[in-house]
């Protein structure tokens, strides 16, 4: 069974308590503490040495990315990190190599000073390496961003560029590739150091209402959004923006397919009005984040995803990564 499949198969029960304001589907979960406007913010990520990672992983990259993509869930909500827990498996040898912890408590300390969000508890256990991050933030809750809430007309956006991660990972499967030095360390930090984009979050509240973060690819992330806003969408291939050291490494071509189906790159998908494109010029130069505008929602059933180039519309086979196909 597909991962979404085992989800609403076996673990969507029981009856929806009044204080759960938005669970399971969304990139977080918000629920309302006591009698407050603001809502609670909730996510979980897990990192698994061969799914997530190689077992040659820097610790400090390691803590960072698992950190990283809590935080890019809270972003995706446009929340403000406030508390996050970790629960750690460790192997033996691990649990004994003091250097490999203090390499991989820096790698959270980093990440958690920059974003002021503080651990507050976990779990350490025996077991082969897995590291989940459970991560808190707080957002309003008539201003949050919800996958939900694309509307026909809206652009749609992302920021910074696609495909690195996944160009990383190709590197890293196949050491026989050769790689400049300089292409190799842009697309590695971009794999093992994710920007967590919380500050574009916070910034879309002003003008956005609809964002992910981009786990999966863009195609796969960007079906749950029209999936939720029962809308299509579509997607100009010459607007993905890509990195140089991208398009060094593999061609144009081989580039854009990557900034469609690649994983791992955790940027934000999200939808803005077209009249509000100045505002989103305005908070990429604010931020100096590049935030580019990709395509469009269009009216239609269900899930449809155009991609086109020049007019044309283009096949994709590859919709983005899914556990357990
Ligand atoms: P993301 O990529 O944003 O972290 P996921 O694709 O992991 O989101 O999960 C999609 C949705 O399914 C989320 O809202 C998540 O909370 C929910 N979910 C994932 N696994 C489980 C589970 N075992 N039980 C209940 N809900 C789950
Ligand atoms: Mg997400």
């Amino acid at each position: 069974m597909a991962e979404f499949d085992i989800i609403s198969r076996f673990f969507t029960f029981g009856e929806k308590p009044d204080s759960v304001v938005l669970d399971k589907g969304d990139d977080c979960a918000l629920v309302r503490s006591g009698n407050a406007t603001e809502l609670l913010a909730i996510t979980t990520d897990t990192l698994v040495c061969g799914t997530h990672f190689l077992q040659d992983i820097p610790p400090h990259a390691l803590a960072y990315r698992c950190l990283a993509t809590n935080l890019s869930d809270l972003a995706a909500m446009g929340a403000m990190p406030r508390w996050f827990s970790l629960a750690l498996s460790l192997p033996k040898e691990i649990a004994q190599n003091q250097d490999w912890l203090a390499e991989f408590s820096q790698g959270l300390q980093v990440l958690s000073a920059e974003h002021n969000i503080y651990l507050i508890g976990g779990d350490t256990t025996s077991g082969p390496l897995s590291v989940t991050i459970s991560a808190v933030g707080q957002v309003a809750e008539n201003r949050c961003l919800l996958r939900k809430n694309a509307k026909v007309g809206d652009l749609i956006c992302v920021s910074g560029t696609l495909g690195d991660a996944a160009g990383a990972l190709k590197i890293m499967l196949d050491q026989s590739t050769p790689c400049d030095i300089e292409t190799r360390d842009a697309l590695f930090s971009r794999f093992n150091y994710p920007s967590a984009r919380v500050q574009v979050g916070l910034a879309l509240l002003a003008f956005s209402s609809c964002a992910i973060d981009i786990s999966d690819g863009l195609l796969a992330d960007l079906t749950h959004i029209l999936k939720a806003s029962n809308c299509c969408a579509t997607i100009d291939i010459d607007k993905l923006p890509l990195s140089p050291a991208l398009v060094r490494q593999f061609g144009q071509q081989a580039a854009q397919r990557m900034s469609l189906s690649g994983g791992d790159d955790y940027e934000l998908c999200f939808t803005i009005k077209p009249s509000d494109i100045d505002k989103l010029r305005a908070t990429a130069e604010k931020l100096d984040i590049p935030l580019h505008v990709i395509g469009q929602i269009v009216e239609g059933e269900g899930e449809g995803l155009k991609v086109v180039q020049q007019g044309q519309i283009i096949e994709i086979s590859d919709m983005g990564y899914q556990h357990f196909a």
